[in-house]
């Protein structure tokens, strides 16, 4: 298929699934309920490093939840599986993304739903539990410089939308210090969560998600920068934990209807996957009742349907 093929098949797809204004855009985070709800975006990096970029492709929005899997690849290049793996499990949870799903040992039951992205957090602070801003904010631009080398480029915070969830995050600070009742975390509760805020308030477009996807794809290596920002074994545990549980309580639906690793987040973003193949973006920031972006789920059906991505394609 040529360069011009994809392109025309990309804006079909965009343009049948334009006019589907279901979802309501995430208001319990104040500051994203003035996102335009009608922003739409889809940018396909490739494994050679080509870029399809269509619609809102540039339109900054904030990563949120689409962080998780980034943090938890710099948790795991830190300190290694058997380190990550003793305080965070690798099971589907089955409930909402904000519930304190803990298994047996009390450890989250996966990286991909909050408590187990702010243990993940956590893991990547001093092991004290003095809270020092300084110490906080150095750690954020560590998270920052991995999530831009994923994406390529520069990235930045997105303020408004960190103090906005920073004064209204009650929720995931009661997540937080359950867990550190629970003995699950070696940082004080409030260190981890002020950097969690912080990681789910990089702000990135369609581009940078779709090109973060193809980093994953390709293994860990940045297809477009040629730079290696994490393993191949952390790239497999990524796309193993991503397949099972990362578009929240529809997991299981997403692997059928689309079957590519993915993760979505309450900015209205998703990340999806075809290994050693190609990275997608796509945002829409109107949302379905677990949090998935409605146009963002229909237009990745649509693009593993038309264009054969089924992981399990054995057709
Ligand atoms: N910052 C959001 C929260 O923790 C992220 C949720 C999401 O995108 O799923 O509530």
């Amino acid at each position: 298929m040529t360069i011009s093929h994809v392109d025309g098949y990309l804006r079909k797809i965009m343009s049948d699934c334009a006019d589907d204004r279901a979802g309501e855009v995430a208001d319990y985070i104040p500051e994203l309920a003035a996102v335009d709800p009608d922003g739409y975006g889809l940018s396909v990096a490739m494994h050679d490093g080509y870029l399809y970029s269509l619609g809102d492709s540039g339109t900054a929005f904030t990563i949120q939840s689409v962080s998780k899997p980034l943090t938890y690849a710099m948790a795991l290049s830190r300190l290694g599986p058997t380190e990550v793996d003793a305080k965070i499990g690798v099971e589907p949870s089955g409930e909402a993304f904000n519930q304190i799903s803990v298994d047996s040992r009390r450890r989250p039951k996966n990286a991909m739903i909050n408590a187990g992205a702010i243990v993940a957090s956590s893991l990547l602070l001093p092991p004290v539990r003095e809270v020092d801003p300084e110490v906080v904010e150095k750690t954020f631009e560590e998270i920052l410089a991995f999530y831009s080398a994923c994406a390529g480029r520069q990235l930045t915070l997105n303020h408004d939308v960190f103090e906005s969830e920073a004064a209204t995050g009650s929720r995931n600070r009661a997540i937080a210090y359950m867990l550190d009742s629970f003995g699950g975390l070696d940082t004080h509760p409030d260190a981890a969560i002020a950097l969690y805020f912080r990681q789910c308030a990089i702000e990135v477009t369609t581009d940078d998600l779709a090109v973060m996807g193809t980093t994953i794809a390709c293994g860990g290596a940045n297809p477009r920068t040629g730079r290696r920002v994490f393993s191949q074994e952390v790239a497999q545990r990524l796309l193993s934990v991503m397949t099972t549980c990362g578009m929240y309580d529809a997991a299981g639906d997403w692997v059928t209807a689309v079957g590519m690793p993915a993760k979505s987040g309450v900015g209205g973003g998703i990340l999806a996957v075809l290994p050693g193949q190609l990275g997608i973006g796509v945002y829409s920031p109107r949302l379905d009742e677990h949090g998935n972006s409605v146009r963002g789920i229909q237009t990745c059906e649509q693009l593993s349907s038309n264009l054969g991505l089924h992981m399990f394609n054995v057709t």
